[in-house]
């Protein structure tokens, strides 16, 4: 008797937890993250407040925190070399839309400048890094700093070197060597911009293979950020409450200090989003084209519906393009070439999440940044966000370009993977939406904006 209750009472917990499992599976990504988000928070509480498993969290769990962000660190060289390379040659297209093309070209680069621009008013006027305390600024730098001695000595060469280093560090002497470290990824931007530029001139037969590798190579780093993302709640849970275990000790109030400054560093980024749509695209909708605010974002609601739950610009695309040809008139032969290219280069939250991130970062560790240091941001996170694939997660990847050319440990990733998720959902949002703005205004501007002939959506 006593036997079959227990077999009976297997059975049912096995069917329970099939179900649960199942359950777990049915749950979107971002879902799954976020629970991990929460139940690495529950747990790093717990374990600095019992004091019973700040050991287990250290050794045991924070590792695979680790593991994730070297994962992300690993894809980054080849994600650029595949993808610049793919979205520069296919950029063929512009000698015969040179016009179109480099009015596309010159709106992107212009938008996503005021995008990183906006971001960088917002964080240094709120300073969300510094909602932390001096105490545990201070501790926060002395966990990442392995480089950090090193950092310092390379900005002092920096400083020294004159105005135009930064031309001359951009410039690769040896490409395996640029491959071979972290620090050095503008310089493999330049290598795959310049490879790219070139294969446009090269004949057909040769281009067409080459370009055919680059974009299948492309492709299969694509599947591998896929992958990665699977296991982002793993790493989540694991580097949240690493972190709040490493930098609590056993005073709960200093986690919860960590968890406001988090807090405030959202609220800065979404801020900069909400600016950059409101104040920018409307106000380029109103100059440029006769489209209605109330039109425009009723025409492209299931566009950026479809952007917040996948977080990706690629994914989003097939969308983007018929929102905006049927219900916003934009003509067929606009909207294939400019929301393509739009799709893999223009990323104005994408940059704007940058330049907030990277200064959120300096903040909490304490460094200061120089005016010469936040013009650099706008440089190499109008360059990151061109070169950041459109799916999920690439726009951090990329961050680590703009955190190596000022100087701030890539390590300080770690305190902002946490949110980033539900931040990637909201600035892939802006990202579609900055796609669909120029689309309507390189239409209106070839008098091929077919407003009559809006569907209502
Ligand atoms: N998820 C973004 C996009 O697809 C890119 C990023 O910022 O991670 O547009």
């Amino acid at each position: 008797m006593f036997y079959f209750n227990i077999s009976l009472l297997l059975r049912i917990n096995s069917a329970t937890a099939n179900r649960a499992a199942t359950h777990m599976k049915k749950l979107p990504l971002h879902t799954l993250i976020l629970l991990a988000l929460l139940a690495g928070l529950i747990w790093g509480l717990i374990s600095i407040s019992t004091g019973i498993s700040p050991q287990i969290t250290t050794h045991y769990i924070k590792p695979f925190g680790t593991i994730f962000v070297n994962l992300l660190k690993l894809i980054a060289i080849p994600l650029i070399l595949a993808s610049l390379i793919t979205g520069v040659a296919s950029l063929s297209d512009v000698k015969k839309l040179s016009r179109i093309g480099g009015k596309t070209i010159g709106i992107y680069i212009l938008t996503t400048v005021v995008a990183i621009a906006i971001g960088l008013v917002c964080v240094n006027i709120i300073r969300p890094g510094e909602k932390l305390t001096g105490e545990m600024r201070q501790e926060l730098m002395s966990s990442f700093n392995t480089n950090i001695e090193k950092n310092a000595t390379t900005a002092d060469d920096f400083k020294k070197s004159g105005p135009l280093q930064f031309l001359v560090d951009m410039v690769p002497s040896n490409l395996i060597t640029a491959c071979s470290d972290n620090r050095l990824m503008l310089q493999v931007v330049f290598f795959s911009v310049l490879f790219g530029v070139a294969l446009i001139g090269v004949a057909q037969d040769k281009r067409l293979p080459v370009v055919n590798f680059f974009s299948g190579v492309n492709e299969v780093i694509l599947r591998m950020i896929d992958f990665i993302m699977k296991i982002a709640p793993i790493g989540v849970f694991a580097l949240i409450s690493g972190l709040i275990v490493e930098v609590a000790g056993d005073n709960p109030s200093r986690a919860i200090n960590l968890l406001t400054a988090l807090l405030w560093y959202s609220m800065t980024v979404l801020l900069g989003l909400l600016l950059h749509i409101f104040l920018v695209y409307l106000s380029l909708l109103r100059f440029f084209t006769k489209i209605k605010p109330g039109d425009f974002f009723k025409g492209i609601r299931p566009v950026q519906l479809l952007a917040f739950s996948t977080s990706s610009s690629s994914a989003t695309l097939p969308v983007t393009m018929e929102c905006t040809e049927k219900n916003l008139g934009v003509s067929e032969e606009i909207s294939s070439f400019v929301l393509p290219l739009g799709a893999t280069i223009n990323m104005d939250g994408t940059s704007l999440y940058q330049g907030v991130a990277a200064v959120f970062i300096a903040q909490a560790l304490n460094m200061d940044l120089t005016f010469a240091d936040q013009l650099m941001i706008v440089l190499t996170a109008t360059l990151a966000s061109i070169g950041a694939a459109g799916v999920p997660g690439a726009g951090m990847v990329m961050l680590v370009i703009v955190l190596e050319a000022i100087h701030v440990p890539i390590e300080g990733i770690a305190l902002i993977v946490a949110v980033d998720r539900i931040l990637d959902m909201c600035r892939t949002v802006v990202n579609v939406t900055g796609d669909a703005v120029v689309a309507c205004m390189i239409s209106k501007s070839e008098d091929r904006l077919n407003l009559s002939g809006q569907v209502s959506s």
